[in-house]
């Protein structure tokens, strides 16, 4: 099935209700990152460009269907006018009388804002009247919000029921480039999974030994396969109680003739803290007490090794607790590798989901990889094979 584009459609004095994702980073009301209103801005200068009117929704952090006034989105037009270069309008209510009446008062050129749709309990249980009077607001729906896509709610489902739709360039670049790792990569494939526990990524390993060639485990989650396989961990952080589950994963991947690969080496430290005293161990001798905080050295060579002899990369997750230094060394030192290669044009590199955007921003490549998407758990829902709501209701 396939989804229509914004080039499907006759844009000229068309009102184009356009899901983004504002959900933005925020700290006592400043943007900590911007890179979700960088990335809506193609969409809404195509419709400017194509002579459309571009509407604006989208959700901010979790309000519970109240108004918050930390939460109103007002306070992201400054710097939305700044990334758009033209004038955004912003309305108080999402849907009803004032939403109309500001719509209609759109100028070529102008763009409008709506407030926060999860102010409304209707977005969340995906409601069919909040649906059909987002509905109103627009002549056509194009969900440029990937990251929101893995929640069928009003404003990323129930809408696109009532009226013609589409995607926008940002969501169809995100597409692109997740296909191209999953569904007819250039093989070998690599996928490096990481971060901190198993238990949250059992669908993401089960989906991925049955496509990738090889698969890279590090982060505290490669503890719970050090441990299942009889090795020491010291007090590292481990579920002990996924031992099955983890052993069970290595039996279907070897089925499979997907090759895991487990740390080999690993760093260690007594406490968890910036600059902490740390040594080097192979990953059997885990002295008791001590934390599992990276991959070791050697290891690091031989991730970097299957990525010198690999086509496409898929990364997930940082290898050690990269927030402190020198723990972020092993991430580093892998990531900038599959930067270079990238770089090269010998590897197609492809990352998202959780802390993974910080933690190759923190190695300072995050301009390199071929792709990173900004989607956490909608990333990680298409990367364990599941079929995102927001999508499948535009096929
Ligand atoms: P996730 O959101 O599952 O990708 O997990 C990311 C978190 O895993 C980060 O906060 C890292 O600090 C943490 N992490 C990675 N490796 C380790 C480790 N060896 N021990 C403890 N935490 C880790």
């Amino acid at each position: 099935m396939t989804v229509k584009t914004l080039n499907d459609y006759e844009l000229q004095n068309k009102k184009i209700l356009v899901r983004v994702d504002l959900n933005v980073p925020l700290n006592q009301a400043k943007i900590l990152d911007s890179s979700r209103i960088e990335r809506l801005v193609p969409t809404v200068r195509k419709i400017i460009k194509e002579g459309g009117r571009p509407i604006l929704i989208s959700h901010f952090g979790r309000p519970k269907g109240k108004y918050d006034k930390l939460l109103s989105l007002e306070q992201l037009i400054p710097e939305l006018s700044r990334f758009l270069d033209c004038r955004v309008k912003f309305s108080t209510e999402t849907t009803g009388t004032e939403a109309l009446k500001k719509v209609e008062g759109l100028a070529n050129g102008e763009v409008l804002l709506l407030e926060n749709t999860r102010f409304n309990p209707q977005e969340e249980a995906n409601e069919l009247n909040f649906s059909k009077s987002l509905s109103e607001l627009g002549d056509i729906f194009c969900n440029d919000a990937f990251s929101a896509s893995h929640r069928a709610h009003a404003s990323t489902v129930g809408v696109a029921n009532f009226m013609p739709n589409c995607i926008g360039l940002l969501m169809q670049q995100e597409l692109t480039a997740l296909k191209s790792v999953l569904s007819k990569p250039k093989r070998p494939v690599v996928a490096v999974v990481g971060g901190a526990k198993v238990s949250t990524k059992i669908d993401l390993l089960s989906n991925l030994i049955q496509k990738v060639d090889h698969l890279v485990i590090g982060g505290g989650m490669a503890n719970t396969f050090l441990h299942a396989q009889g090795n020491p961990v010291g007090a590292s952080l481990c579920e002990k109680d996924l031992k099955g589950t983890a052993l069970n994963v290595l039996k279907r991947a070897y089925e499979r003739g997907c090759e895991v690969h487990i740390p080999h080496d690993v760093i260690i430290a007594s406490d968890f803290k910036p600059n902490a005293k740390f040594t080097v161990v192979e990953a059997g001798k885990v002295p008791e007490g001590k934390l599992i905080l990276d991959i070791g050295p050697s290891t690091c060579d031989k991730i970097n090794q299957i990525f010198n002899k690999c086509e496409t990369l898929i990364w997930n997750g940082p290898m050690g607790a990269f927030e402190i230094t020198p723990f972020d060394k092993g991430t580093n030192i892998t990531t900038t590798f599959a930067a270079k290669l990238t770089n090269q044009n010998q590897l197609i590199s492809v990352a998202g989901g959780g802390d993974t955007v910080s933690a190759l921003k923190n190695a300072g490549i995050v301009e390199d990889f071929s792709y990173v998407s900004l989607a956490g758990g909608a990333f990680l829902e298409w990367m364990e094979g599941k079929k995102l709501p927001g999508i499948a209701c535009l096929e």
